[in-house]
């Protein structure tokens, strides 16, 4: 039972606000730690504790077990390494304006995350929002209980036009590359025309190579990146199933991978997150399924 299940509890049992709502978590952190429960009271000012006129109304013995329990939970909170446990999604949120990566930062008791483009009129959102977008999200692989056989089909499909795959990859990103050089060509035949200055450049001259080694890493690694994905589909499928309940309870790594392996995008724009499946675990939503 947690402080939120107990309030619920308690609430059906009339123990509850005038509003009608549960009384919250923190007052019933309060009760629970309260000594004056077990016949004691203690002045805070001074910090003393004395017995009071009153009678119990529990036992001591309980109330230090109900110590004792919620102690042992606040240590498990408080021994995970904060900095590890937020910013859950560093790096992970794109910018639907500029596209370029929100990154977070602490405020007070909440994690925001912000676009550092000047004059971007992305708004900074809440990190606990992005989660609700999440969860919303990850749910759609939970409505289809489905390890079954479509989803094997599809599985052996995707194993059999593997190579396929490297092929059209193969031509794409060749094609790529030519467009790079032709664009290199294109930029230096405008310098030499003296079209541009030398920081615009300079600054277009890297993006290019930057860009041209990426793609020429990418078909290097055609193969292997091609069966690693096979294996992370897998693998991740398996979870895709279970998304909610790993995003839940999860380690911070887990949960991370969770999200690139199922999304290929986070965007987000003001106050609203968009998630973009990755096309290969749309199969997995039920209304793709139907047809
Ligand atoms: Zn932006």
């Amino acid at each position: 039972m947690t402080l939120k299940t107990l309030a619920l509890k308690m609430q059906d049992r009339g123990i509850k606000r005038k509003s009608n709502t549960p009384l919250s978590r923190n007052t019933w952190a309060g009760i629970l730690h309260n000594v004056f429960y077990i016949g004691i009271i203690h002045l805070k000012r001074s910090q003393e504790y004395f017995p009071g006129l009153h009678k119990p109304l529990v036992s001591k013995a309980l109330f230090d077990q109900v110590q004792s329990v919620m102690s042992s939970r606040m240590c498990k909170v408080k021994s995970k390494d904060p900095l590890t446990e937020t910013f859950i999604f560093r790096k992970l949120l794109k910018c639907a304006f500029c596209h370029r990566t929100l990154s977070g930062e602490r405020q007070k008791h909440h994690i925001y995350y912000r676009c550092h483009t000047r004059s971007c009129p992305q708004k900074t959102i809440r990190e606990e929002r992005v989660r609700a977008f999440v969860r919303v999200a990850l749910k759609k692989f939970e409505l289809d209980p489905c390890g079954d056989e479509g989803i094997q089909e599809w599985l052996a499909d995707l194993r059999l036009s593997s190579k396929e795959r490297i092929v059209q990859n193969r031509s794409e990103l060749s094609h790529r590359l030519e467009e790079i050089r032709t664009a290199l060509q294109r930029l230096t035949d405008s310098l030499i025309d003296d079209a541009i200055g030398n920081v615009l450049f300079m600054n277009r001259k890297n993006d290019l190579v930057t860009d041209y080694v990426e793609t020429q890493r990418r078909l290097e690694n055609l193969e292997t990146d091609e069966q690693q994905d096979l294996i992370n589909y897998e693998s991740a499928i398996n979870t895709a199933q279970n998304a909610v309940l790993t995003f839940s309870y999860g380690t911070y790594n887990r949960k991370r991978e969770l999200l690139q392996s199922l999304f290929e995008r986070i965007t987000v724009s003001h106050k609203r997150v968009l998630l973009t499946i990755r096309e290969r675990f749309q199969i997995l939503l039920p209304h793709k399924r139907e047809h």
